[in-house]
């Protein structure tokens, strides 16, 4: 069955409001940058001249150690230590289930806190694909999202909320603690090699937190992924795209599934805002794109809807004059989605058209698809209670 276009109307471009994060009373110290940190060490009564060398200091136990306590911290001075503890935590998001796919990818369900909205726990999904080469981490930037594509299972969900930097952060912690990934492991080599942000959520409307987060994970004295390894995906926010260039400077990645904007206004409803000519032009004044460091355009394949060759032919001839790479997605399903992946054979013959026309033009593998951890495929388990486990859980908080 082909899904029905809706109508045109504002309100499904995006959600609206976002809910607001309350932060916990002993706030958490991830996702702080340098000026942070020496305000909290200034809080703490530490004189402004020994800051600067604290700050190094914590860096060090809290990104590059990945030190779980402060107790931990042993080359800082037990005062401090302590005063810091009575203040702050340098707790990660809290992990309430774990997965692991019969392909070895991990997915873990993350709680984050939720002010005292008990029906609605806010919780993000994060999943790491090993692979031979590289290990990569999908990390979510939203509590669902205030887009609604229409393949993507993401946005049918209706609770939203931006994650802060520390929570991004966070998420790439807690893969490293739960995947042994540290400083000190024996072999030295490393585990967590590669971050897509293609978890939940769009990264550019959450941009002022995801720069953050981005900037601490890059940091060499600390996480150290370079941004070269760092892909940040976007469905199309325009006027973020330039910036995330300027002041990110990681990869990027289009979610273009369309090449005209009638099937892209369907598909991706923000493309009703940005359509396809805005959207190339800012991927042609992306700063730092060059033959080596190309933009992905993601193409996601979905039966008799996007996957004709004509679409290819246009899908190349669209893409002259930038620098460009294809990633074709077969189409993950879900429950209750309409939509279906394009046969295999269509996927090859739209792939060597794009090959022939001189682009590499791999098919992403899905992954972890036992434990619905495929691309499009997260969304919160929250989410998907009926009303009369809502009501439980609701009844059960009351009587704590
Ligand atoms: N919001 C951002 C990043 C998260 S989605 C974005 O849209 O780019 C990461 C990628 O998965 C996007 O290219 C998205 O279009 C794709 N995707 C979403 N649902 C999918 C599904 N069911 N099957 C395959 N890919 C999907
Ligand atoms: Fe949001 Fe990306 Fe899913 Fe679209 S594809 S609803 S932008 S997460």
């Amino acid at each position: 069955m082909q899904p029905t276009a809706e109508p045109h109307n504002a309100t499904l471009v995006e959600k609206t409001p976002l809910e607001t994060y309350v932060p916990p009373a002993k706030p958490s110290l991830i996702g702080l940058s340098r000026t942070e940190l020496a305000d909290c060490l200034g809080e703490i009564g530490v004189a402004p001249a020994q800051r600067k060398m604290r700050v190094q200091q914590l860096w060090h136990w809290l990104y590059f150690r990945g030190a779980r306590s402060f107790d931990d911290m042993t080359s800082i001075s037990k005062g401090i230590r302590t005063d810091l503890a009575e203040r702050f935590t340098v707790d990660r998001p809290e992990v309430v289930a774990e997965q692991i796919s019969n392909d070895g990818t991990r997915k873990w369900l993350l709680r984050l806190p939720s002010g005292d909205n008990v029906e609605r726990a806010h919780e993000v999904e994060c999943v790491y694909i090993p692979e031979t080469d590289r290990g990569t981490l999908c990390v979510s930037s939203q509590v669902g999202c205030t887009l609604n594509c229409s393949f993507c299972h993401t946005g049918t969900q209706r609770l939203v909320r931006n994650l802060t930097a520390g929570e991004i952060v966070g998420q790439v912690m807690v893969a490293r603690d739960r995947l042994n990934d540290w400083a000190d492991r024996e072999d030295g080599t490393r585990r967590v090699t590669n971050i897509v942000m293609m978890g939940m959520g769009e990264p550019l409307y959450n941009f002022d937190a995801v720069r953050d987060a981005l900037l601490i994970v890059g940091d060499n004295e600390g996480i150290g992924i370079s941004r070269r390894r760092i892909t940040l995906s976007t469905s199309g926010v325009v006027p973020n795209i330039v910036r995330a260039g300027e002041e990110i400077g990681v990869m990027l990645a289009i979610s273009l599934h369309a090449v005209r904007d009638e099937l892209r206004n369907e598909l991706v409803p923000l493309n009703r805002k940005y359509p396809i000519a805005e959207l190339l032009q800012a991927c042609r004044d992306y700063p730092g794109a060059s033959n080596a460091r190309r933009i992905t355009f993601e193409y996601v394949m979905l039966k008799g809807v996007n996957d004709s060759l004509d679409d290819a032919k246009l899908l190349v001839k669209m893409l002259k004059g930038v620098h460009a790479k294809i990633n074709l997605i077969p189409f993950n399903p879900w429950p209750g989605t309409a939509y279906e992946c394009s046969d295999w054979d269509q996927i090859e013959k739209f792939s060597e058209y794009i090959f022939n026309a001189g682009y590499s033009s791999p098919v992403r593998t899905p992954r972890g698809r036992d434990i619905l951890a495929a691309c499009g495929q997260l969304k919160s388990e929250t989410e998907k209670l009926s009303a009369r486990e809502r009501q439980t859980l609701r009844a059960m908080a009351m009587t704590d």
